[in-house]
């Protein structure tokens, strides 16, 4: 608690309750994430409460902010120099805790002097590849007709020329 005083804001239980949920959390929340997680305790605190909470951790470099989702801005607790992977699909992230060694050479560098980088990688998680491979189309070609379709399971007469039972998997 006492290391709290520094942040400049009044620790009110709401604004405990957020800095918990950012304890070691290693999911990437955006406000959103965090804000439903804590009225579900907290029902009648605001947005705002959760998003000013946000701007003083951020402010105090106790958080990080990562723009690697375009839809929303998202927060990590942990500030050491890591990258990040996302999926494209659930736009889930996951630290990456690897040292690339990227160097500009001096006379791209703008005149900037370098104090670090953020490396993104964009991808499919495990979990998203297994569901399209779940959901992945079938073609169905009736033997005596010829005629396919596109399904997730097989039909019972082919719809072209109406004959049952002769649609097989090609
Ligand atoms: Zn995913
Ligand atoms: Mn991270």
């Amino acid at each position: 608690m006492e290391r709290y005083k520094d942040l400049g804001l009044k620790l009110t239980p709401q604004r405990l309750a957020i800095l918990d949920y950012l304890d070691g959390n290693k999911s990437h929340p955006s406000a959103e994430d965090i804000y439903r997680s804590i009225s579900r305790r907290f029902p009648t605190m605001s947005f705002a409460t959760v998003y000013n909470t946000l701007e003083a951790l951020k402010r105090n470099r106790w958080i990080l902010e990562l723009t690697i989702d375009p839809a929303r801005k998202r927060f990590d607790p942990n500030t050491k120099p890591h990258h990040h992977l996302i999926c494209v699909r659930c736009k889930s992230i996951v630290d990456l805790h690897q040292d690339y060694r990227v160097d500009i050479p001096k006379e791209k560098r703008n005149g900037f002097e370098l104090i670090g980088n953020h490396i993104e990688f964009y991808g499919v998680c495990p979990k998203c590849k297994t569901l399209k491979e779940v959901m992945k189309m079938a073609v169905f070609k009736c033997s005596k007709c010829g005629a396919t379709k596109e399904g997730r399971c097989k039909p019972q007469k082919c719809p072209k020329c109406g004959e049952k039972r002769t649609m097989q998997k090609s």
